[in-house]
């Protein structure tokens, strides 16, 4: 039975986010999920934060950048609808969509991303796909001539204050869709994030040989955390403090044991989208970070509950323990926070 801890909310705060942490066996090594032990210095400001969201979509890739001064990039959109997800992340335009590769759980659900929100440009690798999921994204796209389309050639393009660097890909017609994935590097400031589809070991080789692999703060785990979605090489090179694996339930074994152990060894922490849900970094100019699982903005004069166990949310009661139990658990937090980003109760058991 969930045990429920109250917290009442001040009338005057108008947005309100719940972060709520859930530390779990490969992530125990990381004292803190907070770059700062202190959650009441977490920058949540909108204006001073390039936020990477890895969307819950099951297996497949969908992430949402969102950058400080409002410009959106969303790299994939997972294999099902997510435009109500993108609505309620107060998503009402994306300035870049970009597909990584045409396979279904990373293009299925862009097709009713082009039909409902407005979109400035539209970047893929140019491989014509035959099945029926990329047929439907063309059509949506010839019918919003209004889009402009941009070939994934090596570039850097601005997402506000924030930039995207497009890495060369494997010459056309010599790699399978995976080791064609358009891959890019996302910087704001001190920070960096390296999000590469599903490439596989061939590609990463590639990049790696190239010496385009930068170091970076973030890392998408590529492939869903397939134990060919990294190579040692390529994670020397990256480098990540922390790992986001973007995963649901499948038959592939998706995240695999070796990878798993490859992330925990090279990164500070891992999170997965399948057991935590929306994973959200916030990336700071000076190179810092945060992670929030779960965000949720609750109105101003609103009414929440937070239960220790599992359960559905319903815009009043919130469940720390979402998704499953988790082994070894040492605890989670739930902070809320208000509008200038300051913790206002933070409950823990
Ligand atoms: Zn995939």
């Amino acid at each position: 039975m969930a045990k429920p801890g109250g917290a009442q909310l001040p009338h005057s705060l108008r947005r309100i986010a719940l972060a709520v942490l859930a530390l779990s066996a490969f992530t125990l090594q990381a004292a803190s999920p907070f770059e700062s032990p202190d959650p009441a210095h977490v920058p949540f400001h909108p204006d001073t934060v390039l936020r990477v969201t890895f969307l819950d979509v099951g297996q497949g890739d969908a992430v949402l950048l969102q950058a400080p001064e409002g410009q959106t990039a969303l790299i994939d959109a997972g294999r099902g609808d997510i435009v109500p997800l993108l609505r309620e992340m107060g998503v009402t335009r994306i300035d870049l969509l970009l597909a990584t590769h045409p396979h279904a759980d990373h293009i299925g659900g862009m097709t009713g991303v082009l039909e409902s929100i407005p979109v400035r440009f539209f970047m893929d690798n140019g491989d014509p796909h035959s099945t029926a999921t990329y047929r439907r994204l063309l059509a949506a796209l010839d019918a919003r001539p209004e889009i402009t389309y941009l070939e994934a050639v090596p570039r850097t393009i601005s997402l506000g204050s924030a930039t995207l660097e497009v890495l060369p890909l494997l010459p056309r017609g010599t790699a399978e869709p995976n080791d064609r994935s358009v891959t890019v590097v996302v910087r704001y400031g001190g920070f960096s994030a390296l999000l590469s589809g599903d490439s596989e070991v061939r590609q990463l080789t590639h990049l790696a040989g190239l010496g385009v692999v930068p170091e970076v703060t973030l890392l998408k785990a590529p492939h869903h955390g397939s134990d060919n979605g990294f190579t040692w090489d390529f994670l020397r090179l990256a480098r990540p403090r922390l790992v986001v694996i973007s995963v649901g339930r499948n038959s592939y074994g998706h995240p695999r044991p070796a990878a798993l152990s490859a992330y925990a060894e090279t990164a500070r922490e891992t999170w997965r989208t399948d057991l935590h849900g929306h994973v959200q970094v916030l990336g700071r100019a000076d190179g810092g970070y945060a992670v929030v699982l779960g965000d949720e903005v609750i109105a101003g004069g609103g009414r929440i509950v937070v239960h220790s166990g599992t359960g559905r949310h319903d815009g009043e009661r919130y469940y720390m323990g979402q998704r499953r139990a988790v082994w070894n658990n040492d605890g989670d937090t739930a902070t809320l926070y208000d509008a200038e980003g300051t913790a206002v109760v933070v409950f823990s058991y």
